[in-house]
């Protein structure tokens, strides 16, 4: 069983996930199409709470087609938005090959695909690549941002790049005509609740003026990662959905949220009793990107979470609960 598991790990002709959705384009709502190509996983791969990399495995250009191939199998005529990922960077040659990136992209093209979502990090952002994808297809270039702090990103996150450089990449895409996205991390570890909080606003803030998407993550405990080893000792808890709510309220729209693993010790979560529901709103907002949806939540762990925001101000970032 366990080699069953194991080989269809390794499998470089079969993407990790593919999955449909909806998505906004141009304010409106439209089918999505998103893919996970198996490839060999991002080259910086040191960030404290991501496990990309082990869903790696060395495909070649060839098979990487093939993975994306069985993935068009899934799309129908009226998905407009096709999102390929990879674990790690589309734009990073040694990650996806050449030939595999041309190959995917004028495919795409050649299927009227009205809008491509890819991530890189910043480095592999030049104007050969962005007019690359360009020709073709209007795309949004995704870029794991996480926090516009560069001592947070830096010194805790180990993301290896500055805010210049996100902000660098961004002005290459919008000087040809891209998108841009940022993610951004709600709640990197050694921060308590309240100032994981208002760095997610004021990163937020200072992303909007590069971005023309905003995507905030809320952390979850991820296998092998130094986060995994923190929340193991209790010296880290996922964020909670009220905070979610809180940054989302403020920071400046448009911003999607997917509250992965909301509910679940593992992902962002309450008190367990209100956890469906805020999950639920935050999924809505995605589409209607109107914070009055949040308005009539309510449960009686808020006061508990306000308590938390205000008493780990004291207690120099130990999680309280
Ligand atoms: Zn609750």
């Amino acid at each position: 069983m366990k080699a069953g598991i194991e080989q269809r790990r390794l499998d470089t002709t079969r993407p990790v996930a593919v999955w449909t959705s909806l998505d906004l384009l141009a304010g409106r709502p439209a089918k999505s199409l998103t893919v996970i190509l198996r490839t060999v996983g991002c080259r910086w791969n040191r960030c404290i709470m991501c496990s990309y990399a082990s869903e790696g495995a060395p495909a070649s250009a060839e098979e990487l087609v093939v993975q994306f191939h069985e993935a068009m199998k899934r799309l129908s005529s009226e998905t407009n938005v096709v999102k390929i990922y990879t674990s790690g960077s589309f734009l990073d040659s040694m990650e996806v090959p050449p030939e595999a990136r041309q190959k995917i992209l004028d495919d795409l093209h050649s299927r009227g695909i009205k809008k491509l979502v890819i991530e890189s990090r910043p480095e592999y952002i030049t104007p050969e690549l962005v007019a690359e994808c360009l020709s073709g297809l209007d795309t949004e270039f995704a870029i794991g941002l996480e926090t516009a702090n560069d001592l947070i990103r830096e010194k805790i996150i180990k993301k290896g790049f500055t805010f210049d450089d996100f902000a660098r990449a961004s002005k290459i895409v919008h000087g040809l005509g891209g998108l841009v996205k940022a993610y951004l991390l709600l709640k990197p570890p050694m921060l308590s609740e309240g100032a994981a909080i208002r760095d997610a606003i004021s990163s937020a803030q200072a992303a909007g003026k590069h971005a023309d998407m905003l995507s905030l993550n809320l952390c979850n405990i991820q296998r092998g990662t130094l986060v995994e080893r923190l929340w193991e000792r209790e010296r880290y808890r996922p964020p909670w959905l009220w905070s979610a709510l809180e940054v989302l309220k403020i920071a400046p729209h448009p911003i999607i949220c997917d509250p992965v693993g909301a509910g679940t010790r593992r992902g962002p979560h309450n008190c367990g009793e209100c956890d469906d529901a805020i999950a639920k709103a935050i999924r809505s907002h995605d589409l209607a990107q109107d914070p009055s949806i949040f308005d009539d939540l309510d449960c009686r762990c808020k006061a508990a979470w306000q308590k938390v925001v205000e008493l780990e101000e004291q207690s120099f970032g130990t999680p309280l609960m």
